[in-house]
């Protein structure tokens, strides 16, 4: 939809272009959210697709995804990984868990999905279940990075402060390398997410550790982890110990339902990587 608050729209071609942030400012990527809703306090739209990224960078220690990624070429990396990240095929898992259209496919971005931080981000549950580290720039030209479960702190709520621009999300090659099983579940076919979990058991030279990430279900994303596949009540103590206002409840699913499917799919995940 148009934007008609909107005066001007920015293209950064470098950091050095980013203007000094001021209210009624917005990072646009995709522009998938951003331009399907009013955003009647926005004066400006600060454009970072022309930053010229490279969507993603497979080294021998890890894979580094742009936050200007967009969903397809996300699906094009993980054809292009190296044999043994198994992973790769939970990136176009998660890929397929939006609730996407062709404009989606086409144009949404890792980056703009993690910052939105809507509870069914499905880049949100991939980044979680990799153990991914998210690097921000700052506006005075200096960095910190942070886990994704650090960096989503509720519906539609994050740790970004104004000015701020997630860069990048990389995921150690530990992580590729695991074992990955995952359960998605809508109340409808082709619903949005009700809730999405992701089993990761790492190699026993990478540690063995197993790692559950519950998303979708709840307000920000949780991870549990164990020296290695847990005993059945071990696993319903860890999901029990969520608390309860941090299950979600909306028309895609009330908190209730959405914690007891989490506790069937959780066990259906340890069984298959048993
Ligand atoms: C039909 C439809 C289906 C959708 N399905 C889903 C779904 O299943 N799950 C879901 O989570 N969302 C869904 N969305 C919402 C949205 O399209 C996606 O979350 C998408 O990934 C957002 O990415 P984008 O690049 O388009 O972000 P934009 O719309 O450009 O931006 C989204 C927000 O993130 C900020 N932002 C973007 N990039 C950065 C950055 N690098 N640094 C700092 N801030 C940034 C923007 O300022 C804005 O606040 C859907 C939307 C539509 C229209």
């Amino acid at each position: 939809m148009d934007l008609n608050s909107v005066e001007e729209v920015v293209v950064v071609h470098g950091r050095n272009d980013l203007p000094h942030w001021r209210i009624g400012d917005a990072v646009i990527a995709g522009g998938t959210w951003l331009l399907s809703e009013a955003q009647d306090d926005l004066r400006r739209l600060i454009d970072i697709t022309e930053l010229g990224w490279e969507p993603a960078t497979v080294a021998t220690d890890g894979l580094e995804l742009a936050a200007t990624c967009t969903v397809e070429q996300l699906c094009e990396v993980a054809r292009q990984l190296p044999a043994d990240w198994t992973a790769a095929t939970l990136l176009e898992h998660c890929a397929g868990a939006f609730l996407a259209s062709f404009k989606i496919w086409k144009t949404a971005t890792v980056g703009g999905n993690i910052c939105l931080s809507f509870p069914a981000g499905p880049m949100i549950s991939l980044a979680s279940a990799l153990d991914a580290t998210l690097v921000i720039w700052r506006p005075d030209g200096s960095d910190y990075t942070a886990s994704v479960t650090d960096f989503v702190t509720g519906v539609a709520t994050n740790v970004l402060a104004p000015g701020e621009i997630l860069r990048s999300v990389w995921m150690p090659a530990t992580a590729m390398r695991a074992r990955l099983a995952h359960r998605r579940i809508a109340l409808a076919p082709l619903g949005r997410t009700g809730a999405l979990l992701i089993g990761r058991l790492d190699r026993a030279a990478d540690g063995g550790m197993f790692t559950l990430t519950v998303t979708g279900a709840t307000t920000r994303p949780h991870v549990v982890r164990f020296p290695g596949l847990p005993e059945r009540a071990q696993l319903a103590d860890a999901l029990a110990a969520i608390p309860d206002q941090d299950w979600h409840t909306d028309a895609h699913g009330g908190a209730d339902w959405r914690a007891a499917v989490s506790g069937v799919l959780a066990h259906e995940i340890c069984e298959e990587l048993q």
